[in-house]
């Protein structure tokens, strides 16, 4: 089926979708409001070292625990530290800090039980209430709903949570958090949460959103870093007719104008169906190089006024005119290489990301926040399951199945071949036919819920549940689940129906998003704590969305046609992880380097990022495919803008492979389903350990990609796996 394509387009581009949608949503909640704090300033001390607000420190903990008992000298003395941590001068002198850690400091007994549930239900309506008003304002641009009013940008741009942080430390609510509750590692965490209560677990999250405290100038540092590191990438387009490779005639059609990296990646990616892509790919892929490499002409991007040879890297005014050319573009030759502005854009988030350092505990820098705080995976960890993909020996078996389907040896560039498609049995327009028919509308769907629950396998009970807390709006875009954050509220989800009904592309995301709207719905009104709703990172909710999504056929009384369909698409998954997991370690590499060294320069940089590239190249890649040296793995746009985001996408697929492979083996899907959504936000691993009962394995996947790699061996006398240029 066409599915599995489309599948894979729908999964990386809704775990974008997700992470977007979210800073008004759920999932990216931890990262939204895990609080950055402003540069250390040598002047301006912080009253965590100053001798006064210590000594304040050290008497209070005295008179606490004369007044408590010895039963309370661990919570006391972490308590009152948390506090100090996080208090600043403006929040008042050292004798009014010893006050407030003395009187607010409760024991255990029914009244920290009690505060404890205040603070529960209290957060519950703040960030329901604050979510309901940002959906409220963003209505009108997310939603079909008449035309949009200039107003609306800037509503829909307003952010009622925006200085809640801030005014929880204010008025002193994130104190008396901080004071009674333990802030704790992720190395706890790991090692001790598997024996923690709920209520542990439920106060570990209580306290994790105080994390730390970053004042708003830092804050608004790192975002300008981002937004100005995202600017440049969205305006990094090369216009592919005008690629020219010497005398033969142009190798792309007028006005094709690709952003870097998905736009190339993809065009890329389609060559494989066309007779003559092989030079076309191969044309791409030198762009690429000259892209990560910084060769690249400035003058020749995002404008169309010039030619310009990649292999000589030639730029001659262009003989044909094919597109307006944006503002400023001249028609000027130059080879004037493009100066690391690249390096230079990601540099300046890393330097950014840094001021925030001295605010976390154990001044842990991003490399270490972003695996620590935001994925709960240990670096280590996830770099040892990145590895094992690339060790497996699959990958030599898998290669060999693509030189045989492709009958030439393998370049650099088949790291994204995108080959491995089931053979469709119905098509495009006869689905297009049979979903716009049996939903006209958003409300067609929204009627047909329960019984398309009931289809995949949740009780009647379970299917009136879920349809009575979810609502259905037409959506502008291409379609998105928003949860919701209190009881009293209900999950949205936003599809796209077209004037004639909703066609097999809109239905498909739709049963997708459906999927992220029941784990939301089960997660929020059916867990025992409300602090711990949601999934420990978006990856495990798209996991889920995807158990949905790829039984879309099935629910609509059709079957895959192809029997080949599950080994294809173990071996696409497996080939896409291997792709991905290299992207993952070259910018980890990186982020490694960047911060082992402050002082670094863009030409710096570029060099490290370069070298990391081609060390993952020459180690995984180089016998698969040919090449030494080759630096297509750092083409990734989101290294630049991204701030060490690419590795989730090889965990994620790691993820979703495993929960995929557990809801195959499910007698009742819609109990199992209900069961791993109420978890919550534990860690990654004891999720993962909770829900199908061992760690976040690459096991799965190696598994499948073994068992379909010996059902499509290719005979003996196919061309050999690397061409070795
Ligand atoms: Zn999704």
């Amino acid at each position: 089926m066409k599915e599995s394509r489309e599948r894979r387009a729908v999964f990386m581009s809704s775990l974008l979708l997700t992470a977007a949608c979210a800073a008004a949503g759920i999932s990216a909640k931890e990262i939204e409001s895990t609080p950055r704090r402003a540069p250390a300033s040598p002047a301006r001390s912080l009253p965590a070292a100053d001798p006064a607000y210590r000594s304040a420190s050290e008497k209070a903990k005295a008179d606490l625990i004369r007044k408590h008992g010895a039963a309370e000298k661990a919570r006391i003395e972490r308590g009152v530290a948390q506090v100090l941590d996080s208090w600043r001068a403006e929040d008042g002198p050292a004798r009014e800090f010893g006050t407030f850690v003395t009187t607010e400091f409760i024991p255990r007994g029914p009244g920290l039980d009690a505060l404890f549930d205040r603070l529960e239900f209290a957060f519950e309506r703040i960030d329901g209430h604050n979510l309901s008003i940002a959906r409220d304002l963003r209505w009108a641009t997310d939603v079909e709903s008449g035309p949009i009013l200039p107003i609306d940008e800037r509503l829909s741009g307003f952010e009622p949570s925006a200085h809640v942080q801030d005014d929880l430390f204010k008025n002193r609510v994130a104190f008396v958090v901080l004071l009674n509750f333990p802030r704790t590692t992720l190395q706890e965490r790991l090692g001790s949460g598997p024996r923690w209560s709920r209520r542990d677990w439920a106060e570990a999250r209580l306290a994790g959103r105080f994390e730390a405290r970053v004042p708003a100038e830092v804050t608004q540092r790192i975002t300008t870093a981002l937004v100005e590191a995202d600017a440049y990438i969205s305006g990094y387009n090369i216009y592919l007719h005008h690629l020219v490779d010497g005398a033969g005639p142009r190798l792309f059609p007028a006005g094709l104008r690709l952003i870097t990296h998905w736009g190339l990646r993809d065009e890329l990616k389609a060559r494989y169906t066309d007779p003559d892509g092989l030079a076309r790919q191969r044309l791409i892929a030198r762009v690429m190089e000259r892209i990560v490499l910084q060769e690249i002409p400035q003058a020749v991007i995002d404008n169309p006024l010039l030619d310009w040879n990649p292999a000589t890297n030639a730029v001659t005014p262009s003989t044909v005119k094919d597109a307006e050319a944006p503002p400023g573009r001249t028609a000027q030759p130059s080879s004037e290489r493009e100066a690391d502005v690249r390096y230079r854009k990601w540099l300046q988030v890393a330097q950014a990301e840094r001021l925030a350092d001295p605010y976390y505990q154990g001044r842990q820098g991003h490399l270490e926040r972003r695996f620590n705080l935001d994925r709960e995976i240990p670096e280590a960890e996830a770099t040892a399951l990145l590895t094992s993909i690339l060790e497996s020996p699959a990958g030599r078996d898998v290669a060999r199945i693509i030189a045989a389907r492709l009958r030439r040896p393998l370049e650099p560039f088949d790291v994204w071949y995108a080959g491995f498609k089931p053979r469709a049995r119905y098509s495009e327009a006869e689905l297009d036919a049979l979903t716009r028919r049996r939903f006209p509308t958003a409300a067609a769907y929204a009627e047909a819920i329960p019984s398309l629950l009931k289809g995949l396998g949740f009780t009647s009970s379970q299917a009136r549940f879920l349809a009575s807390h979810i609502e259905v709006d037409p959506s502008r875009g291409a379609g998105h689940a928003m949860g919701a954050e209190r009881r009293d509220d209900k999950a949205h989800l936003r599809t796209r129906v077209g004037r004639e009904g909703m066609d097999y592309k809109g239905y498909n995301i739709a049963v997708h998003e459906m999927g992220h709207n029941v784990e939301q719905v089960f997660s929020l009104n059916r867990i025992d704590h409300w602090l711990l709703h949601g999934v420990p990172n978006t990856a495990f909710t798209e996991a889920l969305a995807f158990v949905f999504q790829s039984r879309d056929l099935r629910l609509l009384g059709l079957h895959d046609g192809d029997p080949e369909a599950d080994s294809l698409r173990a071996l696409e998954e497996f080939w896409g992880t291997r792709e991905i997991a290299g992207v993952g370690l070259v910018d980890i590499m990186a982020w490694r380097f960047l911060q082992d060294h402050p002082q670094a320069t863009p030409a710096q940089l570029r060099d490290a990022v370069v070298g990391a590239a081609r060390q993952v190249w020459n180690r995984y890649y180089a016998d698969l495919l040919g090449g030494r040296d080759v630096v297509l793995l750092a083409i990734y746009s989101h290294m630049v803008d991204g701030a060490l985001y690419t590795p989730d996408y090889g965990l994620g697929h790691l993820i979703a492979f495993q929960l995929d492979q557990h809801f195959r083996k499910q007698a009742r899907l819609g109990e199992e389903f209900e069961r791993v959504s109420r978890i919550g936000r534990v860690t990654p691993d004891l999720w993962m350990r909770t829900a199908v009962g061992g760690p976040l394995s690459v096991e799965p996947l190696l598994q499948a990609a073994k068992q379909a790699t010996e059902r499509l061996r290719p005979p003996a006398d196919a061309p050999g796996e690397a061409s070795g240029f």
